[in-house]
């Protein structure tokens, strides 16, 4: 069977590589319109690089009347869980390099000052009864509190009542680098094919019931063919869709989110201070996506705080593509939809383009309202984060992702942004499951299957303690996650 894969990010490499230890008799092409892979929203600085899996983003745990609901949070985090695993698997085959070249353990520290303590403390006492974040703490102290998260407390003045928690086994994860290991892998192990400098253009299917693709490589017009396609393009994956003639295209829109950081590059020593990712809470009217954190980041060995992400208003599909691809993307039939959209969430609107304008000077001052002092202590500069294009589905404004498999099960995509690379090989399995339901019915796939991820089923590893974490310290072990002597 030929299956061609759009997109060289995290999810397409994700994809290509599974498929390919279930069934190597696949023969498998990715499509890729730079020149090399995990460049747009995987690369190390287009995103926060958070290890998603709840211990810290207080919007996957919303609080309605003091009723808290942590749902959301337990399937993230098992979901991540299977990530791991994935993972742990590819470095004990020695398919990529040692964890430390893209993973780095920190800290994941929620902190929040008057009137959100109580919110916190529900939030702590909810979670920390559940087996995934049993090792979770609380404190209110303020020197517990800065020997956890210096940055955030050093030049804050002691009367300022905060709360905290921390769970110590977090991580900070370089999705591109990442992607580059599993593409040299899939090349060279696993016989995948990839063509660099080739944009998708259109896909249709044939009379057979194949998918024609159009491609512009290095500006000329070239023709494939595949009998499973699946579109793993990030923003790119809404003008492709858009194309396809299949039924469900009219139903999509993609509604743009653009991000900035601060970033300053640090010392290791002063890393070693700051070993940590804390979130605080979202502005009012701000969307999930703008939850204020400040990140210790490593790339290529070399230290960074990131602090962000500040949302704008930026009508691309990807950083680095122009507005026209966008507008291009858009029917007539889309536009009240999105009219309808800017309407129902003006406020979002409204600070989305506030964002957008907003100077170094207020991004600093925005740092030092949630770490005092941090402005004047490091050498901040914006940069520019990568793009997210939200879903706009029937009209409604979506924040997750979505798996699309088209009737035939030829045709797949992912579209969306969130939680995203965090839970890339959980999220691939299940769309693998939809478009290649045959390759799981061979008993050499299954066995596989066992060897890669032990427990996949998300269920099993929120209601079972027992066998979450005998799979935990396993893989965390595997990764060099390390669980403190205190804990
Ligand atoms: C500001 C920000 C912060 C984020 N923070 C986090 C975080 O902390 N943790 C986390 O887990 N996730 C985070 N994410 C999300 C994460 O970055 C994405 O979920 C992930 O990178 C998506 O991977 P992907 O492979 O789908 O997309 P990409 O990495 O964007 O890959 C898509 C690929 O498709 C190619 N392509 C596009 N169109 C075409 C075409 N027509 N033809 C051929 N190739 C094409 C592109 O060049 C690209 O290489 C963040 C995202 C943003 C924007």
């Amino acid at each position: 069977m030929n299956v061609i894969i759009v997109g060289a990010g995290i999810m397409g490499t994700t994809f290509a590589v599974l498929a390919k230890e279930l069934a190597p008799e696949l023969d498998i092409t990715i499509l890729e319109r730079m020149e090399r892979p995990g460049a747009s929203n995987s690369w190390v600085f287009n995103n926060a690089g958070t290890g998603h899996e709840a211990n810290c983003e207080l919007n996957y745990t919303p609080v309605d009347e003091e009723v808290i609901s942590v749902e959301k949070a337990l399937k993230i985090h098992a979901q991540f869980n299977v990530a791991k695993q994935f993972w742990a698997y590819l470095i004990k085959k020695g398919a990529i390099k040692d964890p430390k070249t893209f993973l780095n353990q920190t800290r994941h520290c929620t902190i929040v000052a008057e009137p959100a303590i109580e919110e916190l403390r529900l939030r702590y006492r909810e979670m920390s009864a559940h087996h995934f974040f049993e090792h979770m703490r609380f404190s209110e102290d303020f020197d517990e509190i800065e020997s956890w998260i210096p940055y955030l407390m050093e030049a804050r003045p002691r009367h300022e009542k905060m709360a905290a928690t921390v769970i110590e086994t977090g991580t900070d994860l370089n999705f591109g680098t990442l992607t580059e290991q599993m593409v040299a892998y899939a090349v060279n192990d696993l016989g995948v094919r990839i063509e660099y400098g080739t944009q998708v253009k259109r896909v249709h299917r044939s009379p057979s019931g194949s998918w024609l693709v159009e491609t512009e490589t290095k500006g000329k017009a070239v023709r494939h063919k595949a009998d499973v396609l699946f579109v793993g393009a990030g923003g790119g994956a809404f003008p492709i869709l858009k194309k396809s003639h299949l039924p469900f295209r009219h139903r999509f829109t993609g509604f743009p989110v653009g991000g900035r950081f601060l970033q300053a590059p640090i010392s290791e020593e002063q890393a070693n201070r700051y070993r940590a990712k804390t979130y605080g809470r979202a502005k009012v009217g701000a969307p999930p996506m703008s939850v204020p954190h400040l990140d210790l980041r490593v790339a290529d060995g070399q230290h960074y705080l990131l602090f962000g992400p500040f949302a704008s208003f930026k009508p691309v599909l990807e950083k680095g593509r122009g507005f026209l691809d966008y507008l291009r993307s858009m029917r007539l039939h889309d536009i009240p939809g999105l009219l309808s959209v800017a309407i129902e969430h003006f406020a979002l609107v409204k600070y989305l383009v506030s964002e957008t304008f907003k100077g170094e000077k207020s991004m600093l001052a925005e740092l030092d309202s949630f770490a005092p002092g941090m402005s004047k202590k490091f050498d901040w500069k914006p940069v520019e984060a990568g793009q997210r294009v939200q879903i706009i589905k029937d009209g409604d404004l979506q924040m997750g992702t979505e798996i699309l498999v088209s009737k035939e099960k030829t045709y797949g995509t992912l579209l969306g942004a969130s939680p995203g690379a965090s839970v890339s090989p959980e999220v691939m399995l299940r769309c693998l499951e939809q478009m290649l339901p045959s390759i799981f019915r061979k008993e050499s796939a299954r066995e596989k299957m066992k060897e890669i991820f032990p427990e996949d089923n998300l269920e099993t590893l929120i209601n079972e303690p027992d066998r979450y974490r005998e799979i935990r310290d396993v893989v965390n072990e595997r990764l060099g996650i390390i669980r403190p002597e205190s804990e």
